[in-house]
């Protein structure tokens, strides 16, 4: 490691190092805003992401400002509390330093001292060892990817209407969206949607009710995550809206002009589409095999690393690991926590909180989750809840979900353009951030720049 270091003050404060300023992350900071200690919150992106509306933005809903809020803002009443923007490259726990990369200005290698470090680095999708198919299937965690597949699908509707080959145009009408979770559930019915409603009339040559919008799901039925009931209300509500789902299919090559995908009786089917987003499997944060290796640890399947019932790293009471990267496993249950948002917050509150008691020598409870329920949207006023047993589905699991979201949205300002711009898209069933982004349209098949030559 290098020998630059990056310090707050001289004082000697207990130093909390928090890595991810996503779900987890934020909530142990904001935790300890009252508490005697210096807290250094390091991420790679400025912003904190509500990832569960990143499919708004891919989808012209929301622009990304909505859905993201500068981590300086939130914290600017934080005296406490100071943000690094920097990638962490690698920890070492015998010396108690985080390495770093700094992301703006020199960029240079140092590290940063801790007394106590939280990693909390998230997921990201895996291609399942084909990481080819990524730059044919761009996946919806990131906000790059979420402005990639807006810019894709607008692009595609775009080419539609400029080809006139009429095979060429069903393909640029057809979009795949791989995995049948709720995000995928999300992403095909708000594609579906644009084409078969909020587009229509915006287009004179080509029928935007021609889109097809199929969803491929390896197991037997969408939302695995769900009761078996609601699973096929979704997959009812979906039909309503135009999607094909496809369950028991697999997907087993994507390039630029098809998706190759397996049907249950084992023969494989080429469906010609220039748009295919990926919504399927996720892997923990490199980090959790960073620390993992430090730590001597094995990762599961899923590159998670194992936590003690407090969250703490096995032989390091003074690092804990939280959120999606952490594999969290209450005695006696026969699956680890899911990746979710309320799985994160709740991890970090506790955190800050059994930071807290050890500050004030106290023994901290193990970490106990309270699971409030599971919700997935459709489409407009269409979604399925399960709520401590209690399931639903239509207009009122709907309006749960939006008041859960609109609860959650860090920072009041989102929410109320959030709430603004729901309002306006409801009563006109339009899109208001349908842009394609210079850069982004840049990169539009050469098939469009041809046409639109020949055109002309
Ligand atoms: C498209 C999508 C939709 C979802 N919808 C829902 C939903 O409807 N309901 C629900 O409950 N959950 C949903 N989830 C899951 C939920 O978003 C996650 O469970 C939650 O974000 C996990 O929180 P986290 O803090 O562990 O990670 P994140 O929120 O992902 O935060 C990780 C942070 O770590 C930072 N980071 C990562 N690596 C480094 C590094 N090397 N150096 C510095 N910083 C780093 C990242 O920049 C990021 O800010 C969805 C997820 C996705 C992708």
């Amino acid at each position: 490691m290098s020998g630059r270091r990056h310090s707050m003050t001289t004082t000697q404060k207990h130093r909390v190092v928090v890595v991810g300023g996503g779900f987890a992350g934020l909530q142990v900071v904001r935790g300890l805003r009252r508490e005697p200690v210096e807290v250094t919150l390091i991420d790679r992106q400025n912003f904190t992401l509500f990832q569960p509306l990143v499919y708004q933005v891919a989808t012209g809903a929301l622009s990304p400002a909505e859905v993201a809020v500068p981590q300086r803002s939130l914290l600017r009443r934080q005296s406490n509390a100071r943000v690094l923007l920097a990638e962490v490259v690698g920890f070492d726990l015998d010396a108690r330093q985080v390495s770093i990369e700094p992301r703006a200005g020199d960029p240079r290698r140092s590290t940063v001292d801790y007394d106590t470090l939280v990693v909390a680095g998230g997921a990201h999708y895996s291609y399942f060892g084909h990481e080819e198919w990524q730059a044919h299937a761009p996946e919806l965690k990131s906000l790059d990817g979420a402005l990639e597949i807006r810019s894709r699908i607008l692009s595609a509707f775009e080419a539609a209407e400029l080809t006139d080959d009429d095979r060429l145009r069903q393909e640029w009408l057809t979009f795949v969206v791989v995995g049948g979770g709720p995000t995928g559930v999300e992403m095909a019915g708000q594609i579906a949607e644009l084409g078969h409603d909020a587009l229509r009339r915006d287009f004179r040559r080509v029928d935007t009710d021609r889109t097809q919008v199929l969803l491929v799901e390896a197991s037997n039925r969408l939302l695995p995550s769900f009761p078996p009931t609601l699973s096929a209300k979704a997959k009812r509500a979906l039909e309503q809206l135009g999607v094909t789902p496809l369950v028991g299919h697999t997907v087993v090559d994507v390039d630029d002009t098809g998706v190759a995908i397996r049907r249950p009786d084992a023969a494989n089917e080429r469906v010609g589409t220039r748009t295919a987003v990926w919504a399927a499997g996720v892997a923990a944060s490199d980090l959790a095999g960073e620390l993992a290796h430090e730590a001597r640890l094995d990762t599961d399947r899923a590159g998670r690393i194992p936590v003690q019932p407090d969250l703490t790293l096995c032989s390091h009471p003074e690092v804990f690991a939280i959120g999606d990267m952490a594999r969290v496993q209450a005695a006696g249950a026969d699956a680890p926590l899911p990746g979710l948002a309320p799985v994160a917050i709740q991890e970090g509150r506790y955190v800050a909180r059994a930071i807290r008691a050890r500050l004030a020598h106290r023994r901290p409870r193990p970490f106990r989750y309270r699971d409030k329920g599971n919700l997935a949207t459709i489409g407009r006023s269409r979604a399925v809840a399960e709520i401590k047993g209690v399931k639903l589905a239509g207009f009122v699991a709907w309006t749960i979900w939006l008041l859960v979201h609109v609860f959650y949205l860090a920072g009041f300002q989102n929410r109320l353009l959030v709430v603004l711009r729901w309002t306006a898209s409801f009563l006109t069933r339009g899109r208001g951030a349908r842009l394609i982004v210079p850069t982004q349209a840049a990169s539009l098949p050469a098939q469009v720049t041809l046409e639109r030559r020949d055109a002309a």
